[in-house]
């Protein structure tokens, strides 16, 4: 049991509110509480937020990898491998990544043996065609048959380095789980309490490492899975099975027959369909499939990256969801300026017209493509302005209260009903430094001051 005093909750100052079992179970003035107790301080407690759309799976990579992107001289790599040596236990994969070529060219197997002598290492370089690796990594992948692509010295021994390798290599090294502590942390410190990950790798073996990290404790928040294929629930509910996912690729885009028939396989498997649609091209197919196949409450559209004034009607008409990344406005505005057609740019990421013609919107961070932070997001879908300060799309500008809402409906609902602190509701929270209006007045990250899942504080601003 615990308690949450002097809260700004639904826009009352001054309320107390008890939880119990993972529910809120009473809220009122003068509430007394057994176990601990936390003052808010006259702060607002709102619904923990739902990211909507990212991959942890990526995201957890990244955050375990070396980047190199930025390295302009050999010693600072060196420094930075040694670094990420230090920190991991002796066996420990390290892969590292971007590393320039004209820097790549200088190292050899020896080199980076050096660098990491207890943990296999895997380099990168820039262009992504060519990796390196040292002894140990060796070790454990050319034990059996080595393809043509791994360079051998005039001795006949493998010199690390290895061209176009990359499927063989992820065949070799197989499924490991990168560490999600350290994505799970960063979503508490955002006041997320469920996500939902819209990758359409999720296999089955994906699926229990993340079921697996859940148990663990290192992703603390309620988890939603899409998959492109069949997936099930786990008995213990460390997951909830989302909608089937249809990546779709502008350049090959999927024959409208077996878009079809792939929502139909959907449907047998009891489950919503959510689509990539990036440009009109790939927006225009999937409605006409969505027309074919039949749509149903939660089929959802991801990105909505382009949609036409003419398509609103039709989404509309469709029941779809749309879930777009505001985020992107302000991260990739400037790069959609100068590459997206003057004539199609009012069409980028919109978001006030979809919520005036009765579309459910919902926001989403597509992390580790775009940024986590969902209060930069919100802030991004108010202003519409590029990291340079210029307007994109300015008549998609929404209040304040609407950017927050996109991130409150249910995982299982994006836009729909937003969720409310009210006795029976789960207790994942979200608890700010101050009153919700000065909060949306410049939406930050700073102002979480505690986030709280089934009860359970996940974090607490020091
Ligand atoms: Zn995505």
């Amino acid at each position: 049991m615990s308690l949450i005093c002097n809260a700004e909750v639904e826009g009352i100052l001054g309320l107390d509110v008890r939880i119990e079992a993972g529910v809120v179970v009473e809220i009122g003035r003068g509430l007394r509480g057994a176990g601990e107790a936390v003052d808010a301080g006259g702060g607002a407690l709102i619904p923990g937020l739902v990211d909507h759309h990212c991959h942890l799976f990526a995201a957890a990579a990244q955050a375990d990898s070396v980047r190199l992107d930025d390295v302009a001289a050999l010693d600072e790599v060196v420094r930075r491998i040694r670094a990420a040596a230090a920190s991991r236990p002796a066996g420990g994969w390290i892969r590292a990544t971007g590393c320039p070529g004209r820097l790549a060219e200088t190292l050899d197997r020896e080199a980076l043996d050096a660098w990491a002598p207890k943990n296999p290492l895997r380099l990168q370089d820039q262009t992504g065609g060519l990796w390196l690796l040292n002894s140990a990594a060796l070790a454990l992948v050319a034990r059996g048959e080595v393809p043509e692509c791994a360079e051998r010295a005039p001795g006949g021994e493998l010199t690390g380095r290895m061209w176009r390798g990359d499927a063989w290599l992820g065949a070799q090294i197989g499924e490991v789980a990168p560490p999600f502590g350290p994505v799970g942390r960063r979503l508490a410190t955002l006041g997320i309490t469920a996500v939902t990950d819209a990758s359409a790798t999720t296999t089955l073996a994906r699926a229990a490492l993340l079921a697996q990290a859940v148990r663990d404790g290192a992703l603390p928040q309620r988890l939603m899975l899409m998959s492109a294929g069949a997936l099930m629930p786990p008995e213990d509910a460390t997951f909830a099975v989302g909608p089937v996912k249809i990546l779709l690729d502008d350049r090959d885009l999927l024959p409208l027959d077996e878009f079809v028939a792939r929502i139909a396989m959907a449907r047998r498997w009891g489950r919503v369909v959510a689509v990539h649609c990036v440009t009109a091209g790939e927006l225009a197919l999937t409605l006409a499939a969505f027309a074919a196949a039949g749509s149903r409450a939660g089929d959802r559209i991801e990105h909505g990256g382009v949609i036409p004034q003419a398509a609103i009607e039709e989404v509309r008409a469709l029941g779809l969801t749309v879930v777009t990344q505001p985020g992107f406005i302000h991260e990739r505005g400037e790069r959609y300026f100068s590459e997206v057609d003057a004539g199609e740019q009012d069409d980028l990421y919109r978001c006030a017209s979809l919520l005036a013609a009765g579309i459910g919107v919902a926001g989403s961070s597509d992390a580790p493509y775009g940024r986590w932070d969902c209060w930069a997001a919100m802030h991004a879908a108010v202003s519409r302005r590029t990291a340079a300060g210029r307007l994109l799309a300015a008549a998609e500008c929404v209040s304040p209260r609407a950017a927050l809402n996109l991130y409150l409906g249910g995982a299982s609902d994006p836009g729909g009903p937003v969720r409310r602190v009210l006795p029976g509701a789960a207790a994942d929270l979200c608890l700010l430094d101050r009153p919700l209006r000065d909060v949306l007045a410049a939406p930050q990250a700073e102002y979480v001051a505690m986030t709280m899942i089934a009860g359970n504080i996940v974090y607490q601003r020091g």
